[in-house]
């Protein structure tokens, strides 16, 4: 049995070993050297080892790593002071990852409609081609069939409704409707941004109806579009926030963050985690999140994002296989009408790290702080790859 027999087959892997990281570059074990524009998926935020973030976990890990919840954490107080300045919500629950997040915003959602409220809405409107995790109920809550399939049966109280379809989303609520999920930017669903009409319709629903709203920022935050949080661009403030991914640097973290009407409905042993918020995530998280400002990373995010989408406009406008390069900040996709796993593994060949997202979308997902030279390079060899792979392809136009 080779070692990779004792793992679950349930990822495929590429046949690359990484062993090291600085920055936005990565070298895989025999020394071969990469760009690094997909960043573990959103989550080495500030690249590789980051200085400021190394320094405060080295820090931490000679004084105190864990603490449970049964204790006041300071570094928990801090980071959550930190957090609720820059976004529209007044507390904070800590865990582990983005499902975790979810999970505690469908719970907090139920909960304040039952307890506060007084009410029977438990329903819970997502969209399709939305990714919410893999926990029973973010599944349920996601909006893709395929990563649905024999974890059945799921659970009940989850409507999906066309993404960008105001009509049918109207059709979709009733009275027992108590929030709507949303992903601003669509991740793992193809990188697609919500409508400004859209929004507009959601925000007049919320209202209508009394329902929250929640927003998954699990992969969209934390600056990755180039404002702390997607939602940002459209002018409202959801009731409930989540996000993971990027907010500590790599050390494992999600949050979810909810409006001061809402700190009731999680009452004392209403909810937790053993693991949530410990003071090594909090201290990386808050080197992080200084790390950011300091440097100036949104509208850093913001000009190589928009440096990068106008570039391979241009660059690809006579390609007919591009369907369309769109993002916000230094969340971008390209859409192909053949696979793009073909210009990944091409990519990789040429030194550069990217990722799909679904099957006919290749995602780019820098570090914030990649410096702008790299991100030339990297984003021109993206070009050539494109171009050179469906240079290769069998038909053309066929999505
Ligand atoms: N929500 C969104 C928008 C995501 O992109 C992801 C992960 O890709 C998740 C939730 C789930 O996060 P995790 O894998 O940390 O549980």
């Amino acid at each position: 049995m080779s070692p990779r027999e004792a793992l679950f087959p349930n990822y495929a892997p590429y046949p690359i070993r990484l062993v090291r990281g600085e920055g936005s570059h990565v070298w895989d074990a025999a020394g071969q050297m990469y760009i690094d524009v997909m960043s573990g998926v959103a989550v080495t935020a500030l690249g590789h080892a980051p200085a400021p973030v190394t320094e405060a976990l080295v820090t931490q890990l000679h004084t105190l790593w864990h603490v449970s919840n049964w204790f006041e954490i300071p570094q928990q107080e801090r980071f959550a002071q930190t957090v609720t300045a820059r976004c529209c919500g007044d507390h904070v629950f800590y865990c582990n990852s983005g499902a975790e997040a979810n999970e505690a915003a469908i719970k907090l959602a139920r909960r304040y409609h039952r307890k506060i409220k007084g009410n029977d809405k438990y329903k819970i409107i997502t969209f399709t081609q939305s990714f919410h995790g893999r926990t029973m109920a973010t599944l349920s809550a996601t909006g893709q069939e395929k990563v649905k399939e024999g974890f059945e049966p799921l659970l009940p109280g989850f409507v999906h409704v066309p993404y960008n379809d105001m009509e049918a989303l109207e059709a979709a609520v009733d009275a027992q409707t108590c929030a709507i999920f949303l992903e601003f930017v669509q991740g793992e669903g193809g990188v697609t941004v919500a409508e400004e009409t859209f929004v507009a319709a959601i925000q007049r629903l919320c209202a209508q109806y009394d329902m929250l709203l929640i927003a998954d920022e699990i992969q969209s935050g934390v600056g990755r579009t180039g404002r702390w949080f997607a939602y940002e661009y459209y002018g409202i403030e959801p009731d409930i926030i989540t996000m993971a991914k990027g907010i500590a640097s790599g050390f494992p973290m999600g949050m979810m963050v909810g409006k001061a009407k809402l700190k009731d409905a999680f009452s004392a042993g209403a909810h937790g985690s053993t693991f949530g918020g410990t003071p090594l995530a909090c201290v990386a998280a808050q080197a992080t999140w200084e790390t950011i400002e300091r440097e100036q990373l949104l509208l850093r995010a913001h000009e190589l994002g928009q440096w990068a989408i106008q570039h391979m406009q241009q660059s690809l406008q006579h390609v007919e296989e591009v369907v369309a390069v769109r993002g916000r900040g230094l969340m971008v996709g390209i859409e192909l009408t053949f696979p793009a796993a073909h210009v990944v593994t091409a990519c990789h060949h040429h030194g550069v790290l990217c990722i799909t997202a679904g099957t006919h979308v290749l995602r780019l997902l820098p570090a914030l702080n990649i410096p702008e030279p790299l991100w030339r390079q990297a984003v021109d060899i993206i070009i050539e790859q494109i171009q050179h792979v469906r240079a290769t392809q069998p038909t053309k136009n066929t999505v």
